[in-house]
């Protein structure tokens, strides 16, 4: 399967992505994760990243979109990964498409994991309680959401016209999301016929919901 989660910070996309990787035994590649292992390490890519992860903003498209690119390279992503992080811009998400479509391995399914802001700040202040991490102080927090919405929302509409977009309650027990998102993967799996092209017989409407129509209902 190759998947990408999308959603806000604090929607529980690392969590997920790392039990679903568990569960299909892929590559979970985040964004986030390497820009953070990298900034510890004190890579070049680590000293470029830290200014724009310590304030909450966006790594720029170049840096981060050749940086993906060569992960997705490694032999491990060859059967499938779980994007997550990325893409989270416009920019970003035609560069995978067109490197996606250059290996004529598209994408199978986008998540959009959603939950409101209140609930998401606070779920960021507990973790930044708990980890520490640079970017989850107050402002910082508030910040990330205003970047999201700014700049990763419109990705939505992005990934809903291409049908690929499916929608995810990410509120509640942990493994009740997951039980949900496997579930959606199920239904979509019936949207997608395993190689990732649209299935004959299905209308371009019944891609982008989650109904099924026949051809004629076009
Ligand atoms: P995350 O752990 O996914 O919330 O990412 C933490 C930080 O890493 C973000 O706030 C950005 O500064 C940076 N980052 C991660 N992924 C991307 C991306 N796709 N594009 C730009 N910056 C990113």
């Amino acid at each position: 399967m190759r998947i990408v989660l999308l959603g806000p910070p604090g929607a529980g996309k690392g969590t997920q992505a790392t039990r679903l990787a568990n569960h299909f035994q892929c590559p979970h590649v985040s964004t986030g994760d390497i820009f953070r292992a990298n900034v510890a390490e004190g890579t070049p890519l680590g000293q470029t990243a830290k200014e724009y992860v310590d304030r909450g903003d966006l790594v720029p498209d170049e840096v981060v979109i050749a940086m993906v690119m060569e992960r997705l390279g490694a032999p491990d992503c060859e059967s499938g990964f779980l994007l997550d992080g990325f893409p989270r811009t416009v920019a970003q998400a035609e560069a995978l498409d067109r490197r996606l479509a250059d290996m004529d391995t598209p994408l199978h399914v986008v998540l959009c994991f959603e939950a409101d802001d209140d609930e998401l700040f606070r779920r960021l202040a507990g973790r930044s309680a708990q980890l520490g991490r640079s970017d989850d102080g107050e402002a910082t927090i508030r910040h990330r959401l205003e970047v999201y919405a700014s700049k990763t929302r419109p990705l939505v509409d992005y990934y809903m016209h291409r049908g690929l977009l499916d929608l995810v309650d990410a509120v509640g027990q942990v493994e009740d999301i997951t039980v949900r998102i496997l579930e959606v993967l199920r239904v979509a799996g019936y949207r997608r016929n395993g190689n990732g092209h649209r299935r004959p017989g299905l209308t371009r409407a019944a891609w982008s919901g989650r109904i099924h129509a026949p051809r004629t209902a076009r």
